[in-house]
């Protein structure tokens, strides 16, 4: 199962998963397709993960003041 994206250099419709295009070998944008998804997604979580450490250290020092 591949979506195509359409690529900004040539204009022909290329699989979103591969980095380049098929046709013109240029880059295509990391902000689209699965793996940018995937990178959004991890860098999402790792976000969350700090705030919860920050409000905890937070919660913490109140408690002991
Ligand atoms: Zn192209």
């Amino acid at each position: 199962m591949s979506e195509f994206q359409t690529c900004p250099h040539c204009g022909k419709p290329t699989p979103e998963e591969n980095l380049r295009c098929i046709y013109c070998s240029e880059r295509l944008p990391v902000n689209s397709g699965v793996i940018g998804g995937l990178r959004f997604g991890r860098g999402r979580s790792l976000f969350l993960i700090v705030v919860a450490l920050v409000l905890f250290g937070f919660f913490a020092l109140y408690r002991l003041f």
